[in-house]
């Protein structure tokens, strides 16, 4: 029972700290946060994480009890995708909306879940993911270079993460992944004109808008498996969608993201059993 409730309490705090994507929404989910929970079983503020070294990611259980799903987890993400080892699977509904760009640079892990060293797109409300009678909401979208995801063993230059959330607090990630071509991706260099160049940097521009459908590729098979977040503190049951055609972006716009936030990625987890299905997404607008 005990048990039972610590992870409550870890999913709580969790919920809170996820969409935190401006300060102003940080303090509100704070205050959420302190209502929900009395004050003698308050988590602490999470610990520092980072890729390398004494807090790199095969010490992350270690860092805090918070964390221990990254080190004891059996459905972790990410995987190595075998892509001759995939199941025929179901139907996802997508819809994407324009929306406002705000773009933020972040290095610490109290900021966001899953965005601790990354650039990361917040979104406006509208866009979605849907599967079954299950909703989930488009939160944001960031990048890790190399990939974290592999396929036949193999990193792609980068992996784009779309993250939704239920409003259940669960999560559906839809990762996109990157390959290096000649031709620049005009639909790119709006985002990249955006790049911070500092850690703790935010650039909203409520004026301009960006098409989300544009950033993803038109053929919309992915490879769905349950796994995890990348990231401390590797929470699971996160449904994972990783579309199996690549956007191709010049050696420049790769390189724009990646000596900003690279390298960024989580080595593979084992698959455990898991299996990994061939499903599809249609798009409804
Ligand atoms: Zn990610």
């Amino acid at each position: 029972m005990k048990k039972l409730f610590f992870s409550f309490l870890i999913t709580a705090v969790i919920l809170n700290l996820f969409g935190c994507s401006s300060p102003k929404q940080k303090e509100t989910n704070e205050k959420a946060a302190l209502h929900s929970t009395d004050s003698s079983h308050r988590s602490p503020r999470p610990v520092h994480w980072g890729y390398h070294g004494d807090d790199g990611p095969e010490h992350w259980a270690a860092l805090s009890p918070v964390y221990a799903a990254c080190g004891e987890g059996k459905t972790q993400s990410p995987i190595d995708i075998q892509e001759s080892g995939t199941t025929t699977g179901s139907v996802w509904n997508l819809e994407y909306k324009n929306t406002s760009v705000r773009i933020a640079y972040n290095e610490h892990m109290n900021e966001i879940i899953d965005n601790g060293h990354t650039i990361q797109a917040s979104v406006d409300e509208g866009s979605s993911l849907r599967y079954g009678n299950k909703t989930y909401q488009l939160k944001q979208f960031h990048f890790h270079t190399p990939s974290e995801h592999t396929l036949d063993g193999e990193h792609l230059p980068m992996e784009m993460h779309m993250v939704h959330q239920a409003s259940d607090g669960s999560l559906a990630v839809i990762g996109v992944f990157f390959v290096e071509g000649k031709k620049a991706n005009e639909n790119f260099n709006k985002i990249i004109s955006y790049l911070p160049d500092e850690k703790g940097e935010s650039i909203h521009n409520a004026s301009d808008s960006l098409s989300i459908r544009l950033h993803i590729p038109t053929d919309h098979h992915a490879y769905h498996y349950i796994g995890s977040l990348t990231t401390p503190p590797c929470t699971e049951n996160v449904q994972w969608l990783i579309l199996k055609e690549k956007i191709s972006l010049t050696t420049d716009q790769i390189k724009a993201f990646s000596s900003r936030i690279g390298p960024n990625n989580r080595p593979t987890q084992p698959l455990n059993k898991r299996s990994v299905e061939l499903d599809e997404l249609k798009e409804s607008n």
